[in-house]
């Protein structure tokens, strides 16, 4: 039995599972939520306990991960975890190797996620797609002629931080108006704090209040989904103009490489039909009409790194 273990390093929770080569369920599944104060060596901890408790003495082929947050996908080191201290320069991929004396394959989440959906969920068949995240942060990962592109120094497919207005809010990058900047979760609550705090008329964002009794420090990207879902008209304004800013990346992204299908997973795209429409929209009015595409939902949900880790992995047992 070529037992394959997969490994979801995320920036709030750790998951890992292990499958059978060519299975397409999980034999044993465990996740854990990694601790407020944690860091690289308490996320490490946790991920050995899980794996101990999976593997049951047995020994996997190898090993594939994704990793939340920048990885050179070629020697499996860590660049840093934008949410996690202690992840820079980690030789995740070595120190993998070195503990379990198996081949593994480390790559960052938005990239595994892609070859997840091309190899087993909404991108099966396609040559060339674009897997987008849209959850705390924004992320993109590609794949073209069936194959992930990384770009030269595994950088590519940052649409999180693609200006879509240049005058816009400042985002943790630097610059102006980002994708990630307008429709991550994080910033539209950002936003909608901010408007409240300022406005000295309780006019708008009235249901949105409610939602929190006016602690507006407990408002989240979900929040600001279920307050625009009542028609609570602040909460309508800013989920919009995330959407329109993501539909604007997505249309330009679409003139410069034309791929088949936009991927769209993570907890933002649960927002409604509202915000799907306005997305699909915009991209369509950005993109130029001789350019053909689709904008779908990811069909592996949560488990997306999981199953992109096994796709990974499986790349490594077939390239030998
Ligand atoms: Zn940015």
């Amino acid at each position: 039995m070529t037992l394959i273990l997969a490994l979801d390093f995320g920036g709030t929770k750790l998951a890992a599972a292990v499958t059978q080569l060519g299975f397409r369920e999980w034999l044993r599944y465990e996740r854990h939520l990694s601790p407020v104060d944690g860091n690289a060596t308490t996320d490490l901890e946790i991920m050995r306990s899980l794996i101990h408790s999976l593997l049951q003495g047995e020994t996997p082929a190898v090993i594939g991960v994704s990793f939340g947050g920048p990885v050179d996908a070629t020697t499996g080191i860590v660049r840093l975890s934008h949410h996690v201290p202690g992840w820079e320069n980690l030789p995740l991929k070595d120190l993998l190797e070195k503990e379990f004396g198996v081949s593994a394959s480390v790559d960052n989440d938005a990239n595994v996620a892609a070859l997840g959906e091309h190899r087993f969920g909404a991108g099966q068949g396609y040559d060339s797609l674009f897997y987008i995240t849209v959850s705390t942060g924004v992320g993109g990962g590609w794949i073209l002629n069936s194959q992930p592109w990384r770009g030269t120094a595994g950088m590519a497919g940052e649409i999180g931080h693609m200006v879509v207005n240049p005058a816009g809010p400042v985002c943790l990058c630097g610059k102006r108006g980002c994708v990630e900047r307008l429709t991550s979760g994080p910033y539209m609550a950002l936003d909608a704090k901010e408007y409240l705090l300022k406005q000295s008329n309780h006019f708008q964002g009235k249901k949105l209040r409610a939602l929190v009794n006016n602690n507006l420090d407990l408002i989240t990207g979900k929040i600001i989904s279920d307050a625009a879902a009542q028609g609570d008209d602040l909460a309508v304004n800013i989920l919009h103009t995330g959407a329109w800013a993501l539909g604007v990346g997505i249309g330009n992204v679409a003139n410069l490489i034309n791929p088949q299908r936009f991927i769209l997973g993570g907890s933002v795209t649960k927002a409604g039909k509202n915000w799907w429409n306005t997305v699909q929209n915009t991209a369509r009015e950005t993109a130029l009409p001789e350019i053909d595409f689709e904008i779908i939902p990811a069909a592996l949900g949560d488990d997306a790194p999981l199953w992109g880790a096994v796709a990974l992995a499986e790349s490594v047992l077939t390239s030998r």
